[in-house]
C-alpha cells in the first residue's frame, strides 16, 4: 500500500529469497515480509511492484506454525509472523454465544505482551448479557491494568470509545470465531464491508495454515489490520522460565521469590504462589498461567 492508500502486486527481489534460503536454518521463520512491513518498492510499466527494501520492524506478533513435514530435527517449530509495527492490539471477545473464555483471553495476552503492543480487551454482545457478567470481568482485568471495552455491535454501545482508542495508531484485531469482530468493525467502518455471520466462517474453513492478515487505511493516520484466517494464536518463541514477565499482575512479587530461576510452579519459597493463596493474585489467572505453561514444549531452539 502506498502513502496515498494504492494497492499495489508486489513480488520480492530474487536477493530476498536467496537471503532466506540460506539462513532459513537459523532463522525459524516462515515469511520474509509481513503485513504493516515498511518497504521500497521498484515499479514495472504495468503497475506491478518488486520489493528491493524491507525496513527493520519496530516489533511483530507471530505465531508457533503447525508442525511441518520436512522441519526436520527434533522439536522445531517454526514462526509465522500475523503483522508488524503494531501499535495497538484489540482481543475481541464475546460474553456470551460464544461463552467468554478467560484461557483464550490470557494466552493472547501473553502474545501481546510478548511483542510489546498495547493490549485492550472488548467484551461484545452485553446486549444479551442479563447477569451482567461482563461487569466482572471487566472488574478482573481492569485490576490488572487491562483497559476493557464493553461493546454491543447490535445495539451500538461501546463503539465510539472504541473508535477514540484507535484513532491515529496502528490497531490488529484479533477474535475467534463467532465474537462479532466484523460485525464492529462494520460499525466503526462501513466502507469495510467485511462479511459477517456464517458466510465468514464457512469461507475460511480449511485455510488453517495460512495467515491472512489484511492492512486497511480507515482514515489519513488510522490503520485497521484484520485477521480473518487466524484463531489461534499460540505464542512464539516464549521459554519457560520467561512466561511469568507476561502476566503484568505477577511480575511485582519476583523479587521475593525464593530462587530467581523460579518458573512459579513447583520452587520452594514462591510469592507467586503465596500472592495467589493471599489472593493477591486472581486464581483464575494463575490457572491460565499454569496451563500454557504445561504447553511450552522444553525443546524448541531458541
Ligand atoms: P466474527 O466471526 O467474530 O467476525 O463475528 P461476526 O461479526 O461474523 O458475528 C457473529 C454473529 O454474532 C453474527 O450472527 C452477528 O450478527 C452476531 N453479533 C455480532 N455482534 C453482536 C452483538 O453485539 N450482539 C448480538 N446479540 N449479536 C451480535
Ligand atoms: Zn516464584
Amino acid at each position: 500500500m502506498t502513502p496515498d492508500n494504492q494497492k499495489i502486486r508486489c513480488s520480492l527481489r530474487g536477493k530476498f529469497k536467496k537471503q532466506f534460503s540460506l539462513k532459513k536454518d537459523k532463522l525459524h521463520t516462515l515469511d520474509v515480509a509481513a503485513v504493516g512491513d515498511f518497504v521500497k518498492v521498484d515499479l514495472s510499466n504495468d503497475g506491478t511492484g518488486a520489493i528491493s527494501e524491507i525496513e527493520d520492524r519496530k516489533n511483530h506478533l507471530s505465531r508457533k506454525a503447525i508442525k511441518m513435514k520436512g522441519a526436520s530435527f527434533r522439536g522445531e517449530r517454526f514462526e509465522q509472523v500475523i503483522a508488524s509495527n503494531v501499535d495497538n492490539l484489540f482481543i475481541v471477545s464475546s460474553i456470551v454465544k460464544p461463552e467468554f473464555n478467560n484461557k483464550v483471553i490470557d494466552r493472547i495476552i501473553v502474545a501481546g505482551e510478548s511483542s510489546r503492543l498495547n493490549t485492550f480487551i472488548i467484551i461484545n454482545k452485553v446486549d444479551i448479557d442479563s447477569g451482567n457478567e461482563a461487569g466482572l470481568w471487566e472488574e478482573l482485568y481492569t485490576s490488572i491494568g487491562y483497559k476493557v471495552f464493553l461493546t454491543s455491535a447490535k445495539s451500538k454501545i461501546g463503539i465510539e470509545d472504541l473508535r477514540n482508542e484507535i484513532h491515529g495508531k496502528v490497531n490488529l484485531f484479533w477474535g475467534s470465531s463467532g465474537v462479532g469482530k466484523s460485525s464492529i468493525l462494520n460499525e466503526l467502518f462501513p466502507d469495510l464491508e467485511l462479511e459477517t455471520g456464517d458466510i465468514s466462517e464457512s469461507s475460511y474453513k480449511g485455510k488453517h495454515t495460512t495467515v491472512t492478515s489484511i492492512l486497511n487505511k480507515v482514515d489519513d493516520e488510522t490503520y485497521v489490520i484484520d485477521t480473518p484466517g487466524i484463531r489461534e494464536i499460540d505464542p512464539y518463541g516464549i521459554k519457560k522460565e520467561d512466561l511469568g514477565h507476561y502476566f503484568i499482575d505477577f511480575t511485582p512479587f519476583f523479587p521475593d521469590c525464593r530462587f530467581n530461576t523460579c518458573t512459579h510452579y513447583h520452587e520452594p519459597g514462591c510469592a507467586v504462589v503465596d500472592a495467589v493463596e493471599k489472593g493477591e493474585i486472581d486464581e483464575l489467572r494463575y490457572e491460565s498461567y499454569l496451563n500454557i505453561l504445561d504447553t511450552i514444549e522444553d525443546d524448541m531452539n531458541f
